[in-house]
């Protein structure tokens, strides 16, 4: 018998279970928001000697409303091969890009082809830095290569158009144009949004070079280190603020008149003068950096304005780390935390706590797995991530990863970083350079991350860690293996 009680908790679950339906069967839309060489150092979000500059309140808005991951890696840290590892969800030696020279095989399965078949509608816009037609997007238009700062061109199925202004704008121009007209509303949509900025030679649009002229930027405490504590690649890369970065090419010396004329008047020499390069970095840098987050504030209001906020799934992310001083460098490559840690900021009304802070390992062969996984479609079983839509809901599961594979291949080449692979648990990171230029053909590297957060003192020679190298060792094997590393790579 029916009390009047039980009437009313049946009425309310009833009207719930009515409510959830529509929403529990929609598929939600995803925005992949991708910069190149952002440093999660130059994230709001991750605090940071640049953190109370709030140089990034939209970007860090994501993080507020969604979750952050502290520890999101590369496998490669460098541009084409990590672009080619988003799209296929595997590492360098299986989707073949090892490095950003060579073709890229886009008949190869990549995760934006089956989500075209499972409905979705799909676009990519910017820079994919992966030569000839892209595959799996109802609508793509990229830049050739690195591409253009300052008036780029724009290839698409039909060929090649030069665009008047600033890349970071008009990549956001093409994005709202595409979800404004291009958008079929029957269908959901997954757009990448990938910027060029704030890659080498790093050049803000004019408002914010203007907006970072007269700001002064804190140094790291390594700006001037001299790798006492480290081995033969660290010693001997070409990515240093005071050796390699061009005083015209770069820092735009004789270009621009007001740099120039700072120059002259200063007229720094020795250290000073590699803190001033430091300076004028910080400012194109970190302004490149400005233009994305007005325009990632763009795409924001977009989706609020026309109410797929709350269907929409945001996520931020950068292609690899980058040096912002640290160790004296610019540049990526190495397996140092500042060029294989990336930022990642995800929001998902509805489904990510706001607020959330994610510690686990992640990496960026997950990512292809976790669009497919938010739009409820299968995994295919040759990719080698994980979904990362577990953690996104805040249970990760009990035996998520807990050590990273990592593989670096371009030498020898620009910046004369030594081929290297390696091993990194939460705390311990293991690192093996090989190959003819390296002492014997190969040199290893182990940092304590707890003790050395900054990686100034490699402990490989420590007899207390005898024990722990040969762990890590059979740790890096296992990957080898887990992952299908050919024996004749590394
Ligand atoms: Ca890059």
């Amino acid at each position: 018998m029916m009390t009047p009680a039980f009437l009313r908790t049946y009425r309310v679950t009833v009207a719930v279970v009515l409510l959830a339906v529509p929403m529990a069967l929609a598929r939600p839309n995803i925005v992949w928001i991708f910069a190149d060489d952002h440093a999660f150092q130059a994230v709001g979000a991750y605090g940071g000697r640049f953190g109370p500059l709030n140089l990034t309140p939209n970007i860090d808005s994501l993080g507020r409303d969604g979750m952050v991951f502290e520890r999101a890696y590369v496998g490669n840290s460098i541009c084409a091969p990590s672009r080619a590892t988003l799209l296929t969800g595997k590492h360098s030696h299986l989707n073949g890009k090892y490095d950003n020279r060579g073709g890229y095989n886009h008949d190869q399965p990549q995760f934006q082809k089956v989500l075209q078949r499972a409905g979705y509608q799909t676009a990519m816009i910017g820079k994919i830095h992966l030569s000839g037609k892209m595959q799996g997007f109802d609508y793509w238009e990229v830049l050739p290569g690195q591409g253009r700062y300052i008036n780029p061109i724009f290839i698409t199925e039909q060929g090649r158009t030069e665009y008047k202004g600033h890349s970071t704008d008009i990549i956001t121009d093409k994005a709202l144009d595409w979800l404004e007209n291009g958008r079929d509303d029957s269908k959901p949509f997954m757009v990448m949004v990938h910027y060029k900025a704030p890659h080498r030679n790093w050049t803000p649009a004019e408002r914010n070079i203007k907006a970072f002229r007269q700001k002064t930027f804190p140094e790291p405490d390594s700006l001037f280190d001299d790798y006492s504590g480290r081995g033969t690649a660290a010693h001997q890369q070409d990515m240093s603020i005071s050796k390699t970065m061009r005083m015209e090419g770069d820092l735009k010396v004789n270009r621009w008149p007001q740099r120039t004329a700072e120059l002259e008047k200063l007229n720094p020499q020795g250290d000073d003068l590699v803190r001033w390069k430091y300076q004028a970095y910080m400012k194109d840098y970190l302004g490149c950096i400005a233009g994305i987050d007005e325009n990632v504030g763009r795409l924001l209001k977009y989706l609020k304005d026309h109410d797929l906020e709350k269907t929409t799934v945001v996520m931020y992310c950068a292609d690899q780390g980058f040096y912002l001083g640290e160790h004296g460098w610019f540049d990526k490559r190495f397996m140092y935390e500042e060029s294989f840690r990336m930022p990642l900021l995800a929001r998902w009304p509805g489904v990510i706590k706001p607020g959330s802070r994610n510690s686990d390992l992640v990496q960026n062969i997950d990512f292809a797995e976790t669009f497919l996984d938010i739009a409820g479609v299968a995994i295919p079983s040759d990719m080698q991530g994980r979904s990362l839509v577990p953690l996104l809901k805040g249970r990760t599961p009990p035996d998520w990863r807990r050590s990273l594979y990592y593989h670096y291949y371009e030498y020898p080449a620009v910046h004369s970083v030594r081929r290297h692979e390696g091993v990194a648990t939460r705390r311990y990171k293991l690192i093996r350079f090989y190959g003819k230029d390296v002492p014997n053909g190969e040199e290893w590297e182990l940092y304590d991350l707890e003790r050395d957060p900054h990686e100034m003192k490699s402990v490989y020679w420590d007899p207390a860690q005898v024990q722990r190298v040969s762990e890590l060792k059979a740790e890096l094997q296992r990957l080898r293996r887990h992952y299908a590393v050919p024996a004749d790579q590394g």
